[in-house]
């Protein structure tokens, strides 16, 4: 992450290009990792009580379990679009 960025902005990059994440479930993208991270715990299942199955029985939000569902992504193609067309702005 770079130093000027705002500390609540998770934005990586790789010698200049965004890096994004993806879920490996659904194929949603993300800029951040914790973001997308805490999208692919909602893709536990949920047993008959309603208690979200852990990927690991002592450690439910281990890091290597969540890379696993993971893909990071280097854009390296930029198309310019109008701002209107801007889902959430
Ligand atoms: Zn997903």
């Amino acid at each position: 992450m770079s130093a000027d960025t705002d500390y609540f902005h998770e934005e990586y990059e790789n010698d200049g290009a965004l890096v994004v994440f993806r879920c490996t479930e659904c194929g949603r993208h993300s800029l951040s990792l914790g973001s997308l991270h805490a999208h692919i715990e909602g893709h536990r299942g949920y047993t008959r009580l309603g208690i979200q199955v852990p990927f690991t029985r002592t450690a439910p939000g281990r890091f290597g379990e969540l890379m696993a569902r993971t893909t990071v992504l280097r854009v390296d193609t930029l198309s310019e679009m109008p701002l209107s067309e801007v889902e959430g702005l």
